[in-house]
């Protein structure tokens, strides 16, 4: 008798989940490499070893314990799974809705065709706490959908850090508490992953690929559940307490700090984010991690994370072409030549992720989201950019962050853009002491670009912010300036991204897969 057969996506590697049966006699298992996919975007080789050995490791996993398992690499994703349905004369395939728009369409598109029975991706038997129809339910009549009250939907709901459905401390969040600098600090140092003989093969493979970022040397991500584990298990015994502390700090040389590097491993579900969630609580509970710390870190996965992935439903296809600034710059060569600019805040975190596919979540939106905001980049080709950069990056994560958080260009959940000059940078960094600018300075050659970005940023879109009542005294600040030093710092902005070389030759195919 025909049996199923279950498509296991590259970001579904985790045998709790529906597309994983719990008898391994139940139906075969497959995985596919899609050329398409990676030859979609111009990823970060890292990240592509990482996915790739991820999934090999997996498909190993299962073998072991007794799954026929069938991992692939075809022309697309639905070529792989025709293919094997035709092979195996699958009755059915069951499957998780992938995770990327693009993708999630064609599949339903392929439905009837091949047999496909998709099933929602959040949810029981799914990767996400909340399923799309619970987000949208949430969401649904709301005129601004805003992460704070989503946050607090989310702790009630799951009763972490509750107390008599209050939260614990008083407090929905820490932030305030969370605003330090760390000159002067020495993190933990990090205990990485040597690549075992399979991931040796996949780089080997890898390294050879032409058109992508990066070098696959010094990959060390974790590609296995167990090492994901050991890491979490690490991140609480040395790390987590100084989380909240530092997680807005930023140290040259030092792209670890406090975080907790678990992206890579939860966004292709070798963690779970309730797990996560629980171990948040349990540890706080013990008390072996400040409440601020717990409570920062709950915010990223319980909160920003479902909110993030919620919103990008909500919002495609739309969110894709939203421009809400009308920014239209392409994005400057150094993104993907870090060498080639001398802001140290820039170079230094640019260099970081073209050595790591890594940076932390200040480094993404206060330094480099940041300057592209100010700069006037082009979001498609800014949002691009993080998603080919990054090991974490996925459309449905960088897209809401960056289009909403990091460049405004939709205003669907933000109410006004996260601009800063300098002296933000300044406040969170070593960066400015090491830097030929002078973060002091508004204008001139020596001026700190981020400054006169800022000013001519406020002004070029005054009309839009001025109303807000958070940015009045910033426009009051600016009238009190002399009408020379306004004259000076708009040309100083004018001079400099007029001096901004494009980059060239990066292509992408968003929906490809
Ligand atoms: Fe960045 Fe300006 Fe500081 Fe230089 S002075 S590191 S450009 S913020």
């Amino acid at each position: 008798m025909a049996k199923p057969a279950y498509f296991v996506g590259p970001w579904d590697l985790n045998q709790t989940l529906a597309c994983v049966p719990d008898d391994p006699a139940a139906g075969s298992v497959l995985l596919v490499e899609s050329r398409a996919k990676s030859r979609a975007v111009p990823y970060h080789k890292k990240k592509l070893v990482l996915v790739l050995s991820a999934m090999h490791h997996f498909a190993e996993g299962l073998r072991e314990r007794g799954y026929d398992v069938t991992l692939v690499n075809a022309a697309s994703y639905l070529d792989g799974i025709a293919e094997h349905v035709t092979e195996r004369q699958a009755s059915r395939v069951v499957a998780l809705r992938p995770r990327e728009w693009g993708l999630d369409r064609r599949f339903a598109e392929a439905a009837e065709a091949l047999g496909l029975e998709l099933l929602d991706d959040g949810g029981p038997g799914g990767h996400f706490l909340l399923s799309r129809a619970e987000f949208a339910d949430w969401a649904s009549g709301r005129r601004l959908v805003r992460m704070a009250d989503f946050y607090r939907f989310m702790r009630k709901r799951s009763g972490y850090l509750m107390q008599s459905g209050k939260p614990k401390g008083g407090k929905w969040s820490y932030d305030d508490d969370n605003r330090h600098h760390a000159r002067g600090v020495t993190p933990p140092a990090i205990e990485r992953h040597e690549p075992d003989a399979l991931t040796r093969r996949i780089m080997e493979r890898v390294a050879t690929w032409k058109g992508y970022f990066g070098e696959v040397d010094g990959f060390d991500w974790p590609v296995t559940r167990e090492q994901a584990l050991a890491d979490l298990d690490r991140f609480f015994e040395e790390r987590a307490e100084g989380f909240g502390r530092y997680q807005d700090a930023m140290l040259v040389g030092e792209p670890y700090l406090f975080h907790s590097l678990v992206s890579p491993a939860l966004n292709l579900s070798l963690l779970s984010p309730r797990e996560i969630c629980e171990r948040i609580a349990l540890e706080e509970d013990a008390g072996r991690i400040p409440l601020a710390s717990a409570e920062g870190l709950l915010r990223q996965i319980l909160g920003w994370r479902e909110f993030i992935r919620g919103i990008y439903w909500h919002r495609m296809p739309a969110l894709r072409s939203a421009n809400l600034l009308d920014a239209r710059r392409p994005l400057p060569d150094f993104f993907w030549h870090p060498e080639r600019t001398t802001m140290t805040c820039l170079r230094e975190s640019l260099g970081q992720v073209e050595q790591l596919g890594y940076g932390h979540h200040i480094q993404r939106l206060m330094v480099q989201g940041n300057f592209a905001l100010l700069a006037g980049i082009d979001p498609l080709a800014i949002s691009h950019w993080f998603w080919a950069a990054f090991v974490d990056a996925y459309e449905w994560v960088e897209l809401p962050n960056v289009h909403g958080m990091a460049v405004y260009a939709d205003d669907t959940f933000t109410t006004k853009p996260y601009a800063a000059s300098g002296s933000y940078i300044h406040k969170m960094s070593d960066y400015c002491r090491r830097c030929p600018f002078d973060v002091k300075q508004r204008h001139g050659e020596k001026a700190c670009p981020f400054n006169y970005l800022y000013w001519s940023f406020m002004q070029k879109h005054r009309e839009r912010l001025a109303e807000n009542p958070r940015l009045g005294m910033l426009y009051r600040t600016w009238d009190r300036f002399d009408e020379a030093e306004r004259a000076a710092i708009l040309a100083s902005a004018e001079g400099f991204v007029a001096g901004l070389t494009p980059s060239e030759g990066w292509s992408f195919d968003d929906d490809a897969g």
